[in-house]
Parts: structure tokens; sequence; C-alpha cells
């Protein structure tokens, strides 16, 4: 864990965009591309479609990523100082943001049956394992992940054996843990492979119910998380560390209540507003240089779970992912609104 608050700690946050490619339904309906990405200088610039008088608005962050980057260029970037600071015992966690269909799945998991296709998960995987494999032998590691979801502020426990028992499960807080999910599924693991089978095993338990399993999965914050325990010495002499890693595949933005929604659907839209506002009200207090602001942690489910994870001697990285078409403009503002914000 972090026990220490670094006040005005501001490198620890950092907020990168994404632009994934024209997809080939996009090309072959003849969309065109309303984004410039400059990797160099860190800027996304935006053109308005509807008005070319319009001067482009032009976006700083600190890592931004083309339609061309590579699954490993960004692991290496933006995920890899992050699960190095959790091998040394610190916390971190890692969110994609942004709206349905815009790559957030795509750079968290990613595709496994090509090695250049996969994602910042199963990467991460393979770089704990690896590290573990070359430690010096009187190092002793125990790895556990557990995989949740947060659907309409509820809790389901996504490794649950018996899933009806595990729908709803509390958040408790604790002066020698911290905060924590009461009876959360946490599973041993050694190997790279057997992180990536309870990965799928969980991702196959996403919230499902209606209409078709994208369309459910995005209204729903995945958190996988990886706790890496490693001991040294014997006897009053030992000492242990614990590092946590918290990967997260958040709801999608777009704005549902626009989309006419109504009843059930509108309720989960509600929700998802507060938590993604909640998450950047708290990362944009995280980041604020008199560190005086008041932190809202308590608010949503998401930040009151990731509470001992952000800030403090945590790592954090924002991924904000858009789309480059022309008519995923408002929502590409919005995104890079809220990103920027972020930070
Ligand atoms: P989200 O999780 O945000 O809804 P997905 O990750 O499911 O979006 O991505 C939507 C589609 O776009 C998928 O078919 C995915 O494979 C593809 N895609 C997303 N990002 C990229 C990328 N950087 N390169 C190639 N294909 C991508
Ligand atoms: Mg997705």
């Amino acid at each position: 864990g972090s026990p220490e608050v670094l006040a005005g700690e501001t490198d620890n946050v950092k907020v990168a965009v994404r632009c994934r490619p024209l997809s080939a339904q996009e090309i072959a309906q003849g969309h065109t591309t309303a984004i410039a990405v400059d990797e160099y200088n860190c800027t996304v610039e935006v053109k308005n479609p509807a008005n070319k008088n319009d001067p482009p608005k032009v976006f700083t962050f600190d890592e931004v990523f083309g339609p061309d980057s590579q699954q490993m260029t960004i692991y290496n970037k933006v995920a890899r100082p992050i699960v190095e600071n959790v091998l040394k015992g610190y916390n971190g966690t890692i969110f994609a943001y942004g709206q349905t269909g815009t790559g957030k799945t795509f750079t968290m998991s990613g595709e496994m049956d090509q090695p250049t296709m996969r994602g910042i998960i199963p990467n991460s995987f393979v770089h704990i394992c690896d590290h573990i494999s070359k430690s010096q032998s009187d190092k002793r590691f125990i790895v556990r992940v557990s995989y949740l979801e947060i659907y309409n502020e509820e809790i389901r426990d996504l490794l649950a054996k018996d899933k009806e028992k595990k729908k709803n499960i509390d958040i408790r807080e604790s002066p020698d843990i911290g905060v924590f999910v009461q009876n959360l599924s946490s599973v041993t693991v050694d190997t790279a492979e057997a992180m990536y089978n309870l990965m799928k095993f969980g991702s196959d338990n996403r919230q499902v119910g209606s209409t078709n399993m994208n369309e459910n999965s995005s209204r729903s914050h995945a958190v996988f998380t990886v706790t890496v325990e490693c001991s040294a010495g014997i006897g009053s002499e030992q000492h242990v560390t614990q590092g946590k890693l918290h990967l997260v595949d958040l709801a999608g933005s777009e704005r549902q209540s626009k989309t006419g929604a109504t009843g059930e659907r509108l309720k989960e839209a509600s929700k998802i507003n507060l938590s993604l506002s909640t998450l950047g009200r708290v990362i944009s207090a995280l980041v604020d240089k008199n560190g005086k602001t008041h932190i809202p942690y308590r608010v949503s489910k998401l930040t009151r779970l990731l509470q001992d994870s952000l800030g403090g001697n945590s790592k954090t990285v924002m991924i904000a992912n858009v789309g480059p078409a022309t008519y995923n403009y408002d929502e590409t503002i919005s995104t890079l609104r809220y990103a920027n914000r972020a930070k």
C-alpha cells in the first residue's frame, strides 16, 4: 500500500489519448477523419465537420497515440512505469475511458491470438511473471487476482463460481487492510497463462440481460486487480511489501440521456454519469497544485473502491480513447474535454 501522502505530487497522475484507426466499415462508407494527432508535441487537433470556419480545437496531454500506434508502444510508455511501481510495493491504476466503440477493450485486453494485438492486461501479466522469474531467490512472491464489475452502483464478483451468491457485494473498510470488497474471490496464480484464463472467465461473466453483449458491457465498469506480495529475509528480518494493480475498462462515456433512454436505461445512465464525473473530479483534485481540494472518493463505488490506489505514492494513468470519424465529433470533443479537465 501507499501510506504516505505527498501533497502536490503531480507526476503520479498522467492522462493519455489514443485515437483508433478508421474501421474497414467506416472507410467503406466513405467516412473521413476529423482528428490530427501529433505524437511528438503531444497534441490532438479536431476540426468541426459542421463548420469549416470554426478554428480547429487543440488539446495537449502527457502522451498521445495516433491511429498507427502499436499495443506494445502504449504498454511501454504508459503502463510499464505503473507496473514497475507495483512490483516495488506501491499501488497503481490504469483506466480506459471513452465512448463505446473507440477501443477501450482493445487497449486494455486486446486480442490474444496475435502477440502484437495483446493489450495492457495480458502484457502486464507477462511483465509481472518475467520480473518474478528473474528475481533473486531469497524473494518469495504471491500473486493474486480478482475481477469485478460495477453495474448500477452494484458490485458483482466476476470470478465467483456461483454467480447468484455474488451479486451486490459490499465495500468495507478496516484500519489494517484499508478499503476492501467483502467476500470477493481472490485467486492465487503463478503463470501469465493462468491469469489470462481468469481474465477470460470473468469477461464472459460480465453483465448480460438484454440485446447484445457489447451493449451491456458498455454500461458497467470492469475492474481487474492483480496483487503482488513479496517477502524477503527470514524470521525477524523478514519484510513484506504488497502492491496492487487495478486495470479498469470503464463504462462507455456517451451521454446516454441524449439517446432517448427511459426507465432502467435512464437509471443506468445517471449512475454511469455519476461515477465517471466523480472519477474526473477525483483525478483533477489529485493533480491540484495546492493539494487543498477535497477529494470526493465516497461519492461513487468506483472511486471508493480505488481510494487507496489513487493519490499518494500510487501511480495513475487515464487513457482516453477516441474515434477519428467526423460523425464522432461531439463525443470526441466531450472525451477530450473530460481528459483535459482530469489533468
Ligand atoms: P470499446 O471497448 O471502447 O467499446 P472496442 O475495444 O470494442 O471499443 O473497439 C471497437 C472495435 O474497434 C473493435 O472491433 C476493435 O477491435 C477495433 N479497434 C479498437 N481500437 C483499435 C486499434 N487501435 N487498432 C485496430 N482496431 C481497433
Ligand atoms: Mg468494451
